[in-house]
């Protein structure tokens, strides 16, 4: 699961990491309003207006709808261009931001609808850092990543310089120790105050990243002040979703309006669902085979659209549902229902499938495998509806046959 920037920040100042104060906002008037507190907190006039979205790369980001606008704007007082006080510009920016559409590098091209902006503390920036706390799973344990090149894409400096990289693994029973902590800073080239800032920041942030349960979280920037102090400029943070029961107070920000629609509805009929960017929709039961089927497909020359696991308890309601999100996909262009009838019965998918289709219609093909327990009536109750049904006799076969009928 993840969590917007202002939660994120929220809960790193809980826990004595340094970030700059914020307030979030929903309206103009709550954004407007936040300017003057910020201000005479920070002792600074700028202000920086930053769209609360769950993708990243806001910074380079522009809205659909106004092609010159950033998704983070930095605003600082006085007059320019007849506009006057810092309060004033951050009512406009958030008037256009507001309910406009945003894209940036990880939204994807129709982008993402910003409801909600935080108004920061404008910072004296000194240096971008990178840093980041992930899951390894390669050693199970946390891993600790940090660069002078922050600021940038994470994923452009492992391509280009590998080498810019610093990266120590984290024991969980001693967490980040002090001799790591310290090779990390003078990697960063740090000294002085900013070098015990700093090092007490990524001992902080290991500590978060253990006892919170994330699986990912990225300070990027990481900046070091004029002054030396070193905080969070920006955070971005998942959560392992099977350890949220032990964290109730993080599980709360979960934001529903963020998320695929189509997973969360295959979460509340108890579906597995991951959508991919292929064509090839495909209904399995059991998390082996949808492996398996996507595995097949792809060594076919085909592309799968989803992961979908109805699960071996599964009625005919929840295929119904199942089938129902696949082909609202426009992306899909044939649909694989690949069954290994074992708890889950093959009349109960037939059933459900044909009522989906009953329900929907289908204008792709449709190609299905049946094999297992009750296959005999699940076949007579497809062969019994009217539906165009390719059958196939195996997994390779049925694979080879969707490929086909969607090219
Ligand atoms: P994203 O990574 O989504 O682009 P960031 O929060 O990293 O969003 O902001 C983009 C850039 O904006 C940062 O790299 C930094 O240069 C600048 N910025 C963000 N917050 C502040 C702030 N509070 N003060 C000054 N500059 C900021
Ligand atoms: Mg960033």
């Amino acid at each position: 699961m993840k969590i917007h920037e202002y939660q994120a920040k929220r809960l790193m100042a809980e826990r004595g990491l340094a970030v700059p104060e914020g307030r979030v906002a929903t309206t103009p008037e709550e954004a407007v309003a936040a300017v003057g507190p910020l201000v005479e907190a920070g002792g600074s006039s700028v202000v920086v207006v930053k769209s609360q979205i769950h993708a990243g790369g806001r910074g380079k980001g522009r809205f659909v709808e106004h092609p010159d606008l950033a998704g983070v704007n930095v605003v600082t007082d006085g007059v320019e261009g007849g506009v006057p006080s810092a309060e004033a510009k951050v009512r406009a920016l958030a008037e256009t931001m507001l309910g406009s559409t945003l894209v940036t590098v990880q939204t994807g091209e129709t982008g993402t609808p910003v409801r909600r902006l935080y108004v920061e503390q404008g910072v004296a920036i000194a240096r971008e850092l990178y840093l980041s706390v992930l899951l390894d799973r390669a050693t199970g344990r946390n891993l600790m990543m940090a660069s002078t090149e922050g600021g940038t894409e994470i994923e452009e400096v492992a391509d280009a310089t590998p080498e810019k990289i610093l990266r120590e693994t984290i024991d969980p029973a001693v967490g980040l120790a002090d001799f790591q902590a310290r090779r990390l800073a003078l990697g960063l080239g740090l000294a002085g105050d900013a070098a015990k800032n700093g090092m007490q920041f990524m001992k902080a942030l290991a500590a978060f990243a253990a006892e919170m349960d994330t699986d990912l979280v990225e300070i990027n920037p990481l900046v070091v002040t004029e002054d030396d102090r070193v905080l969070a400029l920006d955070g971005k943070m998942g959560f392992d979703d099977n350890a949220l029961f032990r964290h109730p107070g993080v599980a709360e920000l979960r934001d529903e309006a963020e998320e695929d629609p189509a997973e969360r509805e295959a979460g509340a009929y108890g579906l597995s669902f991951i959508k991919l960017d292929g064509s090839i929709g495909c209904l399995v039961n059991g998390a082996g085979l949808a492996m398996a089927t996507m595995d097949t497909i792809k060594q076919v020359g085909g592309e799968p659209a989803n992961f979908l696991d109805v699960g071996g308890g599964a009625t005919t309601e929840n295929v119904t549902a199942a089938f129902k999100i696949i082909t609202r996909d426009p992306n899909v262009k044939g649909i694989f229902v690949n069954i290994f009838g074992g708890i889950m019965k093959c009349d109960v998918i037939a059933e459900g499938v044909v009522e989906a289709v009953r329900q929907v219609g289908l204008d792709v093909p449709l190609v299905v495998r049946l094999e297992g327990t009750n296959v005999e009536l699940g076949k007579r109750i497809i062969d019994a509806s009217d539906l165009d049904v390719v059958s196939a006799d195996d997994m390779k076969d049925g694979a080879q046959k969707i490929v086909e009928a969607t090219r």
